[in-house]
């Protein structure tokens, strides 16, 4: 069987160029004998694979010189407990709970000192993205974390909340990479690689370097500092070095495609094609509030369970495989990452389409 379009949440699908350029290289990576997987991080050959990464993801992102860039390992999970433990200074922090993943991360907070939850879209499932124009700060809140764009949901911040000059953290696990970004607008972004960028295993963070310090909450393990990984380039220890390398050629796929802006227009292409469909059919429907839909992660209901199993199973016969939605919201989620070609979108739309039809 040949490849499927696969609209896993994450991992996620990959580019089959990157895939077929990575088992090219697989035995014997440009001439060094070895795979990539095989050969010492401290070696000239892997330096040149994670600098060129770095180099690359800040030329896409544009970055700027006073932000660092780390490929780190415990995914976007570990990140919610380093985020308190570097930043808390008056152990006050503020989050906004727009979903499962924003909820941990507050949680995890709550291990570390006051977390504050100060809006949240809870009590409409989630379903959208709270007004975070005229929020209440806490005055001496180290932070303000969101998860921009969230994943198990469907919703997306289109506007960054207003922090009243607080420092903005925010978890991009399934955003990073599909629109420009001005990352002068955060403190701190990180996300997992899984989703928009590479293999599971590699949790980027991008840190102003005013907030990477030496005089972390007592008891942050050496590992979890920020500083020690900024020190050392990433290599404090041994860095999940063949997910890095992926991600390098994730970078030049992207840069290849045109950059950010191109991915932006291409995925706003792809998600109207889906959402089009969505608000004229009669079977299916979106489950969040129109304004706030996330152009990479697209939940939607028939509003019948055994319907939903049958769809699902429907599609995964013809070849469009991880339509289930999450147990939270159930019902189905398409997630259409960059790697989704626009053809399995276009393929997804026409099966959607004959199944209502026979169903009429
Ligand atoms: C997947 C996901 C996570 C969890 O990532 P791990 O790398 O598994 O820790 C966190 N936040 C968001 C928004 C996600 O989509």
């Amino acid at each position: 069987m040949g490849r499927v379009y696969n609209f896993s949440a994450g991992p996620a699908v990959l580019p089959e160029e990157v895939l077929r350029e990575a088992a090219d290289e697989m035995l014997d990576y440009r001439g060094a004998g070895m795979s990539v997987m095989e050969m010492s991080h401290r070696s000239k050959t892997y330096t040149g694979i994670i600098e060129a990464a770095e180099a690359d993801l800040r030329e896409l992102m544009g970055i700027p010189d006073n932000y660092q860039v780390l490929f780190l390992q415990g995914g976007a999970s570990q990140q919610f407990a380093a985020v308190p433990m570097n930043l808390m200074k008056n152990c006050v922090a503020d989050y906004i709970i727009t979903g499962a993943w924003a909820k941990k991360a507050w949680q995890e907070g709550q291990i570390f000192g006051d977390a504050r939850a100060i809006a949240s879209s809870a009590d409409e499932t989630f379903s959208y993205i709270p007004d975070c124009s005229d929020l209440d700060v806490s005055p001496d809140a180290d932070y303000v974390h969101i998860c921009e764009n969230n994943t198990i949901y469907g919703t997306k911040f289109h506007t960054l909340p207003n922090t009243l000059g607080k420092d903005l953290v925010a978890d991009v696990s399934s955003c990073i990479l599909s629109e420009p970004v001005d990352i002068t607008r955060y403190g701190v972004m990180y996300g997992g690689a899984q989703k928009n960028i590479g293999p599971a295993g590699v949790v980027i963070s991008i840190i102003r370097e005013d907030l990477i310090r030496e005089d972390v909450l007592e008891g942050t393990p050496t590992m979890l500092k920020w500083k020690t990984q900024a020190d050392a380039g990433s290599m404090y220890n041994t860095p999940p070095a063949y997910g890095i390398y992926i991600c390098g050629k994730v970078f030049k796929w992207v840069k290849a495609q045109g950059g950010l802006e191109a991915m932006q227009a291409r995925n706003q292409e792809k998600a109207a094609l889906l959402y089009d469909y969505l608000d004229q059919s009669s079977m299916f429907s979106g489950t969040v509030r129109k304004e706030d839909r996330s152009l990479m992660n697209v939940p939607f209901v028939t509003g019948d369970a055994d319907l939903d199993a049958a769809f699902v199973a429907e599609a995964k016969a013809a070849g469009l495989e991880n339509l289930k939605g999450h147990r939270s919201v159930g019902g189905m989620r398409a997630s259409i990452y960059n790697a989704m070609p626009r053809a399995g979108v276009e393929a997804l739309v026409e099966f959607m389409d004959g199944f209502e039809r026979a169903r009429k």
